[in-house]
């Protein structure tokens, strides 16, 4: 049966690696700055949100917590992002969505600087991406191509499957592993026949946000199953993949909780590393 990649214990290895480097990065005066946003009082959103400051403070970073109410207008919410743009000591900033209806989230992520945009959402930055420039890459996607690399998985040549299409997740990853020369084939909700699809897969991800989509019968032995969803069933997290019967025939699967979930927040502390770098020339 399949080898479990637990991402929780990457994660905190990586961040191992990363705490040591923001203390060298300190010895050069240089302390990575992370700015979170939040609008409005979504519990989720709420407890997302602290645990990015949680761990950006872990590794030594440094970080600030913006939370404005619910009724704050589009124009306030521009003003304030074009105020930490010009801020030399925020390196990071980070909206956290969803946002209120009354504001337009593109115009929030474009009114971003591209240099600070270490949630890797801005136009020119999904751009970069898709021409193979190195950028920031959105980080759950990026935490899924930094899991398999750490788990010796080669990615080239591979015909990878990817269920779900979404800016957030889907789209990115498929370009991502595109960039490392896999044959990448997208499924989603208006696919026909999808397991005939993903049985041909060397590589699964599952990023649909349906519990137990995926099970044994749609996977090809052998294949690397990667489960991005996130469930809530009867009070307990559960991912996309009915982990027994897949992990009965996968080489390597990740669980759900434990698995893709610690890499995102892994990959935004990189990002903000990367771009205090970039932006203090170093
Ligand atoms: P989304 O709702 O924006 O997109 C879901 C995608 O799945 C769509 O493209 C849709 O076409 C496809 N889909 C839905 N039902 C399908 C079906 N029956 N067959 C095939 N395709 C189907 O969701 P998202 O933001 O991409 O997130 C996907 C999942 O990943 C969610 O469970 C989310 O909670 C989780 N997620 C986890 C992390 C993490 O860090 N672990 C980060 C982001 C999202």
């Amino acid at each position: 049966s399949a080898e479990v990649i637990y991402g929780k214990d990457l994660a905190a290895e990586i961040r191992e690696e990363m705490r040591q480097e923001v203390a060298r990065m300190k010895q050069d005066g240089i302390i990575p700055g992370l700015t979170v946003v939040l609008i409005g009082e979504d519990p989720a959103s709420q407890s997302y949100v602290k645990g990015k400051k949680k761990a950006s403070e872990k590794v030594g970073m440094k970080s600030n917590l913006i939370e404005l109410p619910a009724s704050t207008s589009q124009e306030e919410l521009l003003d304030l992002l074009n105020d930490l743009n010009k801020d030399v000591g925020v390196h990071g900033i980070l909206v956290q969505l969803p946002l209120p209806d009354h504001i337009d989230e593109q115009a929030v992520i474009e009114a971003i600087d591209p240099s600070k945009d270490v949630d890797g959402f801005h136009p020119i930055n999904v751009g970069r991406m898709m021409t193979g420039e190195d950028t920031f890459y959105p980080c759950t996607p990026y935490g899924i191509m930094v899991m398999l690399e750490r788990a010796n998985i080669t990615v080239e040549g591979k015909h990878v499957v990817v269920v779900g299409r979404s800016n957030l997740v889907g789209k990115p990853v498929g370009q991502l592993l595109l960039n490392q020369n896999a044959t990448v084939t997208y499924c989603h909700s208006r696919t026909k026949d999808l397991s005939a699809h993903t049985r041909q897969a060397d590589i699964l991800i599952v990023a649909a946000g349906k519990a137990g989509l995926i099970d044994g019968s749609h996977i090809k032995d052998g294949a690397v199953v990667i489960d991005v969803g996130v469930n809530r069933v009867n009070d307990k997290l559960t991912g996309d993949v009915d982990f027994d019967s897949a992990a009965a025939k996968a080489s390597y699967i990740t669980p759900v909780p434990k698995g893709v979930g610690p890499m995102t927040i892994t990959m935004l502390l990189h990002n903000t590393i990367k771009a205090a770098k970039r932006i203090e020339g170093k």
